[in-house]
This record gives structure tokens, C-alpha cells and sequence, in this order.
């Protein structure tokens, strides 16, 4: 199978959408100032419209977030994954029918239509309706009314009547196709990869339910698709099935959930949410908790799980996208080594161990800078910006090569700009003073990806002085990182109140070599377990300075009940002795013992400051007054 792409320039001058129309979300993305951006739903946190399709009985139609909240009480008026029917007959989707909860009938010519309480539709119908809500989504984000003309994308494997159906759902919505675009191609334009006067490169989508492979050759701007494997049902979905069984076992296992529940369709909806939870956070995190907790039926099960436990979970899932990698490969008549650059698509991608698959196989790094979950959109947008007769610039691949932050009390580092956020890009954090009446700031900004400043590069310090004299944790610092597309990184930091400042100018980039990065990277990898327990160690020394420091504030003023005293003594004294020990364990134990110590003595200050404001003082006076 091969399908050819040609880059040509309509002179057409009107702005064009770019939409990926996917199975489980969709996104819709346009070329402005400079770059393709995604246009996301009003109060949404990223730009995933679910591809869901409600139909209340009361008549009308609700796409979108809004139709997947209300598909959860009514699953009978809620259309799922129309994507897997678009241009095929009964026949061929068998598997898929069994899974709708649906009548499906076929229609002259074998086209599936969907029963919905008495509505009978095609699925171009169904997906009409979700280009639709894609392009008001555009037009609310734009405040005015978006361009009809659309790039919309679609699977490299889709045929001819595929992809004709997917014009028609675009045709029945209102809007006007510009060009058909396979989603492997739309990723490759997004990052650029058509600049390459010849190459080969390798898309790797995996998603919540699907995993594509695609074998793309670019020749002067052209891509061919020379081949594409995959599995139709293979994706992180099954990784959370994997993790509900695991939870399952281990509570059947334990007596502590009778086999009801286990069976017990909503109380598995909820295993599953923890799960995908789990799952998440170890891609942030060496290790987290993965807790089931129903108190209605007396289950508070909770176990800490590692990313080994997990990676040993998934092996069997991840191994089989390697052997659709080697089934394209063949195809194509190409090794691993032929492979010039290999781009992740999909949410799934974002886990280490698919990242570090991926890359052990090509044996090359693959490319993460873009949202994997947003990068088909954004291709299309930058199709749609060529089609329009636009050119790119160069600014959409500029990336930060390595994290920047500041150092943090303890000698931690709190990133601010992550590494391979694309460039110019400015975030904004807030910050606050460590001890009372603390009236200047250090900040030492710094480069690079391990925990500890110390094993970081240092490109500067700057202090901030003239802070009013409060309380700690009352001032309000705001830092801003600003990098400029020329590498320029500019740092202030303001005290909101007054509204002082102080910045500094720095060039993270200057002096740094290609090899020098990549070796930066190398060691972050190779120390991450060390540097994370290091980074919570500092981090904990810091916390218990604080709550030090707050206890004996207050201790002197409170009467304590012996029982309680002496064990905030004990509790006190064990803090003292674990500070500066960096032993992580031991300071996580008296973090705790001294928190669970300080209940009491919390529980009487709290009374006193309830009863000052019942005598006419204000709180801030009340905690004002006892912190001198
Ligand atoms: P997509 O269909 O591309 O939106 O991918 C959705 C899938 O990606 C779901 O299975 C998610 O659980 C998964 N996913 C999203 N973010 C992450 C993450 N940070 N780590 C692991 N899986 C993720």
C-alpha cells in the first residue's frame, strides 16, 4: 500500500483548519502568529474533544465533554469510536459491532446504520456531528466565526472508501475539505521532518486503543507512505486492564472484597480510573500508590507500585508493538537502522518504557518535543497553513535542549521550563519566603535535568531585595522565565505586593555542544532514583525546618498535656537529629512522627485562634501577633 502526498500550493489566501479527526478524542489546530496552536474547548486544560456523540431522548444532539459525562448514566444514547466504522461494510467490522451497544443495520449499498432510540444514522453522520462541535470548538477559541475549509487526517492504512466517507462526514458538517491527510504525514509536517530533502522515518501512535506503525519516505517535501502495521486493539487501554486484574487478584486474594463486588460493573469503572492513575504518575514518577478506596463498601486497599512492576506488567503489550515495528520494516523492505527519525504520537508514548523501547530498537532517539496527544492536529494546521499559500519559518522547531529552573532551599531544583518546550515560551511561578521577616531572595538559575542544582549547570544568580518584612510563606514572589526564540532566557522575579523587582538576563545555550547535551541527558537518566531520593531528601530537610521553626514558635504558648508534650518532645528531638543526615528514610519518619506529634499542640492553636476572632480580633492579627 502506498500512498503519495504531494505538497502542492493552492493560491488560495483564507486561513484553513486543521482537524484530527481521532477514534477516542479529536482536535482542531490553526496556523497563527507564526506556528500551528491547537484551539481548545472554553475551560478545557488541554485541547481533546471527545470523539462522543450523545443523542438525549428529548431530541437535538451533545458532543464532546459534555456528551461523555452524560453518555456515564445513559451508555444507551452515547456513540463511541464511530471512527472504526467510517467506510466499511457490516461485514468487516464484526468485532467492532459486537462492542456497540447498538442495533446496526445495513443499509442498500452494506452502509451500516446505527439505531439510536428510533434514530437511524450513518456513521458519516455521527462523525459529522463531531467535525462540527470541532469547528465551533475553533470558533469560540478564535471569537470569531472559524475558516470553513479544513485539512483533516486519517489513518495511513484508510482506503479509498474510507477516506471518501470521511469527506462526506466533513461535507454534511458544513465544511469544505482542503485535503485528505494521513495522520503519520500530518505528525512528520509538525515536526518539520518535510524540511529534509530525503529521509526515512518511522511513526510510532500509540493510543488509549489503537497502535499504528508507519514507514514514511520524504523525498524534496513529498512523503510516501511505504508501509504501515499495527493492531486495531492495542493501547494503554489494555494497560489498565492489566493493573485492574492485578488489583482485583491481590483483593480477592486478601478476602478483601467479596467476589459481588469484584464482579460488580461500577465498583471495576472505578478500579479502572485508579489504575489509569497509577499508570500515569509512573510516567512522572519512579514509583507511586495505587489506591482503591470505597469506603462505601469498606475497601481502603492501597499498594505502592514501581515503574518495574508496571514495566513487567506491560512487556508482553509492549512487545507486540515491536512486532508490527518489524512486520513495516519488512514491508518496506527496510532494518531498524534505516530509519533516519521516529516520531511518537498518541498518550501512551509517554511512557518511559515505550520511549526507551522505541529507541533501544531504532536505536536512536525519538522525537518528544511536540504533545504526542496534539501532534497530528498540529500538522494538519501546518498543512493547512501551506495550503493556504503560506510558508513556515523556522521558529517550530526550536526547541530548550535541557530544563531550566531555579535552586530551591535544600539545594533542590524546581524546573520551570522543561526540557524541549518549544521556543519562545514564558512561564510564571510563584514563590514565597522561607523564614520571618525575610526582606531579599537568592535565586540561582540553573540548567539541566538532574534534581540537585549541584549537578546542575549554573548560568547565574540575582537577588531580590526589598521584600516587606511578613511572616514566612506570606510573601508573594512571582519568577518569570522567559526564553526568546534567539536562546535568550530572561528571569524576574517581582514581590506582588509591592510590586518590587529584580531580573537577569542569561544565554542558557551558549557553549553547549550537541555531544555535551546529550551527555547531560545521559546522566540525568542514569542517576534519576538517586537524584529523585536526594531531591525529596533536601526536600524534606526544608519541611522540617519549617515545622521546626512554627512548633517552637507556638509551643511556649500553648499547655500541652504531658502525654502529648513528651511525645513532641521525642518526635522534636528525632527531627533535629535527622536534619542535614540526608538518610531519606529517616527523614520521611520524622517528617511523619513529627506531624502526627503536632496534632495536638495544631488542634490548641487552632482553638485560640477561634477564639480571638470570636473576641472581636481579626485572624491576621491573631497569627500576626503570635509569630513575634
Ligand atoms: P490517545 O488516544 O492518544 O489520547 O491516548 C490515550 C491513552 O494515553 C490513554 O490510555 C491514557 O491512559 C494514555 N496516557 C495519557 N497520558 C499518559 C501518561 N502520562 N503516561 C501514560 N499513559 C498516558
Amino acid at each position: 500500500m502506498a500512498f503519495l502526498e504531494l505538497n502542492v500550493l493552492d493560491n488560495e489566501s483564507t486561513a484553513i483548519l486543521g482537524i484530527d479527526l481521532g477514534t477516542t478524542n479529536s482536535l482542531v489546530a490553526l496556523w497563527r502568529d507564526g506556528r500551528p496552536e491547537i484551539l481548545k474547548p472554553e475551560n478545557a486544560h488541554d485541547g481533546r474533544i471527545p470523539s462522543v456523540v450523545f443523542f438525549p431522548p428529548e431530541g437535538g444532539v451533545v458532543v464532546g465533554r459534555e456528551a461523555r459525562a452524560l453518555a456515564a448514566d445513559r451508555p444507551d444514547r452515547a456513540v463511541f469510536s464511530i471512527k472504526r466504522l467510517m467506510g466499511r461494510g457490516l461485514d468487516d467490522v464484526a468485532e467492532d459491532v459486537a462492542a456497540i451497544p447498538f442495533p446496526i443495520e445495513a443499509s442498500e449499498g452494506g452502509v451500516p446504520r446505527i439505531d439510536v432510540g428510533g434514530r437511524k444514522m450513518s456513521p458519516q453522520e455521527i462523525s459529522a456531528h463531531i467535525l462540527h462541535h470541532a469547528w465551533r470548538v475553533a470558533s469560540d477559541a478564535l471569537g470569531e466565526e472559524a475558516p470553513k475549509r479544513a485539512v483533516i487526517t486519517v489513518p495511513a492504512y484508510f482506503d479509498d472508501t474510507q477516506r471518501q466517507a470521511t469527506r462526506d462526514a466533513a461535507r454534511i458538517a458544513g465544511l469544505d475539505v482542503a485535503r485528505i491527510v494521513n495522520e503519520p504525514t500530518a505528525a512528520s509536517l509538525a515536526y518539520g521532518l518535510d524540511k529534509k530533502k530525503q529521509g526515512t522515518v518511522c511513526v510510532f501512535d500509540l493510543g488509549g486503543g489503537t497502535f499504528d506503525v508507519s514507514i514514511l519516505s520524504i523525498e524534496d517535501g513529498v512523503f510516501q507512505v511505504l508501509s504501515t502495521a499495527g493492531d486495531t486493539h492495542l493501547g494503554g487501554d489494555d494497560i489498565d486492564r492489566l493493573l485492574v486484574e492485578y488489583a482485583l487478584a491481590d483483593l480477592a486474594s486478601a478476602n478483601a472484597a467479596p467476589a459481588s463486588l469484584l464482579a460488580d460493573a461500577a465498583f471495576r469503572q472505578g478500579v479502572r480510573f485508579a489504575a489509569e492513575r497509577a499508570k500515569i504518575a509512573l510516567s512522572q514518577d519512579p514509583e507511586t500508590e495505587f489506591a482503591v478506596v470505597a469506603p462505601e463498601h469498606g475497601i481502603a486497599w492501597r499498594k505502592r507500585i514501581d515503574r518495574a512492576e508496571l514495566e513487567r506488567l506491560a512487556a508482553p503489550l509492549l512487545d507486540r508493538t515491536l512486532a508490527s515495528c518489524r512486520r513495516a520494516l519488512a514491508d518496506a523492505k527496510l532494518t531498524p537502522s534505516d530509519i533516519e527519525e521516529v516520531v511518537l504520537v498518541g498518550g501512551s508514548t509517554r511512557i518511559p518504557a515505550v520511549r526507551a523501547l522505541v529507541a533501544d530498537f531504532f536505536g536512536r532517539a525519538p522525537h518528544t518535543e511536540l504533545d504526542p496527544d496534539a501532534v497530528v492536529a498540529l500538522g494538519a494546521a501546518v498543512q493547512g497553513h501551506v495550503l493556504a499559500g503560506g510558508t513556515r519559518d523556522m521558529l517550530l522547531l526550536d526547541v530548550t535542549p535541557l530544563s531550566l529552573g531555579i535552586e530551591t532551599m535544600g539545594g533542590a531544583v524546581s524546573k520551570i521550563i522543561a526540557r524541549n518546550s518549544p521556543v519562545p515560551t514564558q512561564v510564571t511561578e510563584g514563590y514565597t519566603t522561607y523564614a520571618d521577616n525575610q526582606t531579599g531572595m537568592d535565586f540561582h538559575i540553573v540548567q539541566g535535568e538532574r534534581e540537585l542544582a549541584a549537578d546542575c549547570r549554573s548560568l547565574g544568580r540575582f537577588e531580590l531585595k526589598g521584600i516587606p518584612p511578613m511572616p514566612a510563606g506570606m510573601a508573594r514572589v512571582a519568577v518569570r522565565f522567559a526564553l526568546d526564540a534567539d536562546g535568550i532566557l530572561t528571569v524576574t522575579a517581582k514581590e506582588e505586593t509591592t510590586g518590587t523587582q529584580a531580573s537577569i538576563e542569561v544565554q542558557p545555550m551558549n557553549g553547549l555542544t550537541d555531544d555535551e547535551v546529550e551527555s547531560m541527558l545521559a546522566e540525568s537518566f542514569e542517576h534519576a532514583q538517586e537524584d529523585f531520593d536526594a531531591s525529596r531528601a533536601a526536600n524534606l530537610d526544608v519541611e522540617l525546618g519549617t515545622m521546626l521553626r512554627a512548633i517552637d514558635a507556638h509551643l511556649e504558648e500553648a499547655t500541652l498535656d504531658p502525654e502529648s508534650l513528651a511525645d513532641l518532645e521525642e518526635a522534636r528531638a528525632e527531627a533535629l537529629a535527622a536534619r542535614g543526615t540526608k538518610d531519606l528514610p529517616r527523614l520521611q519518619a520524622a517528617r511523619d512522627a513529627l506531624e502526627q506529634a503536632s496534632l495536638p499542640l495544631a488542634a490548641l492553636l487552632m482553638d485560640s485562634v477561634a477564639k480571638a476572632a470570636l473576641s472581636g480580633k481579626t485572624l491576621d492579627e491573631v497569627t500576626r501577633g503570635s509569630e513575634t
